[in-house]
């Protein structure tokens, strides 16, 4: 029989950290998707670790030179500020399109990046198989299931299940810093390397240490921040997960590419940049041609399923809609 789990609320860091070494302990924040799994039986933590109470990791600080969040910053909280929204509407586009507004009150900057796959197999225990929820038991997606949400880069032979977030493109577009705190002491991770591939290891969704929390989240200042966008792409207008979507910022001179980020979301197993796209684009003209070109090269080693194909134009379409968008804007800046 499943028991409830223990529950506490350290009031330091190192606290925290440690409680959540405990052999099955999770850390939960605003619990929007901790609370959700738990319900349906997904996730059965031995104990739960509260750190709301750790006060410095509320802060938000907005520098000219860089932005620091503190991973208990909410979503509302940060994607609420006027001056972030003129500053870097991309972070502020894919805040406002994620969740709905009730959810955005109290889920946390650092609970979003970490927010585990939607794939229903992994939420439905009536699923027997998935090799993320129960290793080694199967998936059930590869063996004949639905796979219309599911990832077309990065997976695996184990596991093709999506990444759902939507911040975390923006993250992974503009080269975003997550500090930590854990029992090995403080060290920093570039955004794009703190989620792991599933390969055949798909429940070690980061490569995040027992104990180790997630306390900041960082970002330098860069010019393409101004002109920036999330474009998503959903079933429905609102409170829905990305079909595909793109962080895009474009820094231009004169008539030319100076700089370009692409996250690519809704498409692959892990956050996901299209470096390849990018690298085409600089120093290209700001033609709907060369914007075309860079969604085909964004897409092109995708591999889909038959349920997933679909996202191959959809994403590229995306892609090229939000450079022609922020190419329109360019006389705005
Ligand atoms: Fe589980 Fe991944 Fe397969 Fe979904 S795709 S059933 S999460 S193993």
């Amino acid at each position: 029989m499943q028991m409830d789990p223990t529950y506490e609320k350290p009031a330091t860091v190192n606290a925290a950290s440690e409680a959540a070494t405990a052999e099955g302990a999770r850390i939960i924040a605003g619990g929007t998707t901790m609370v959700d799994l738990m319900k349906v039986g997904a996730l059965t933590p031995a104990a739960l670790v509260d750190i709301n109470g750790l006060s410095p990791l509320h802060g938000v600080e907005i520098g000219a030179e860089q932005l620091k969040f503190g991973a208990l910053a909410t979503m509302a909280q940060v994607g609420d500020d006027p001056a972030l929204a003129e500053a870097f509407p991309a972070l502020t586009e894919s805040l406002w399109k994620a969740a709905s507004p009730q959810l955005r009150n109290v889920a946390t900057l650092g609970g979003n990046i970490l927010q585990h796959t939607r794939c229903p197999y992994f939420r439905d225990t009536a699923f027997a198989q998935c090799n993320k929820r129960v290793p080694g038991s199967g998936c059930a997606a590869l063996e004949g299931g639905e796979t219309t949400l599911h990832a077309i880069f990065g997976g695996s032979s184990s596991c093709v299940a999506m990444y759902p977030g939507d911040l975390a493109q923006t993250l992974i577009a503009f080269d975003a810093v997550v500090t930590t705190q854990g029992p090995g002491g403080t060290r920093e991770i570039p955004f794009a390397q703190m989620h792991l591939l599933p390969e055949d290891t798909p429940h070690i969704e980061t490569v995040l240490e027992a104990g180790e929390i997630v306390t900041a989240i960082s970002l330098p200042v860069i010019p393409a921040m101004s002109n920036s966008i999330y474009s998503k792409a959903r079933d429905r207008e609102s409170y829905a997960f990305a079909s595909a979507s793109a962080a895009v910022g474009l820094e231009t001179d004169g008539e030319t590419v100076r700089d370009v980020r692409i996250g690519l979301g809704g498409v692959a197993a892990v956050p996901w940049r299209a470096t390849a796209a990018e690298d085409f684009l600089r120093g290209k003209a700001l033609t709907e041609e060369n914007f075309r070109e860079a969604g085909r090269i964004a897409f092109a080693d995708a591999t889909a399923l038959e349920g997933s194909a679909y996202k191959i134009a959809l994403g590229a379409d995306v892609l090229t809609g939000a450079l022609m968008t922020l190419k329109s804007r360019t006389g705005d800046k």
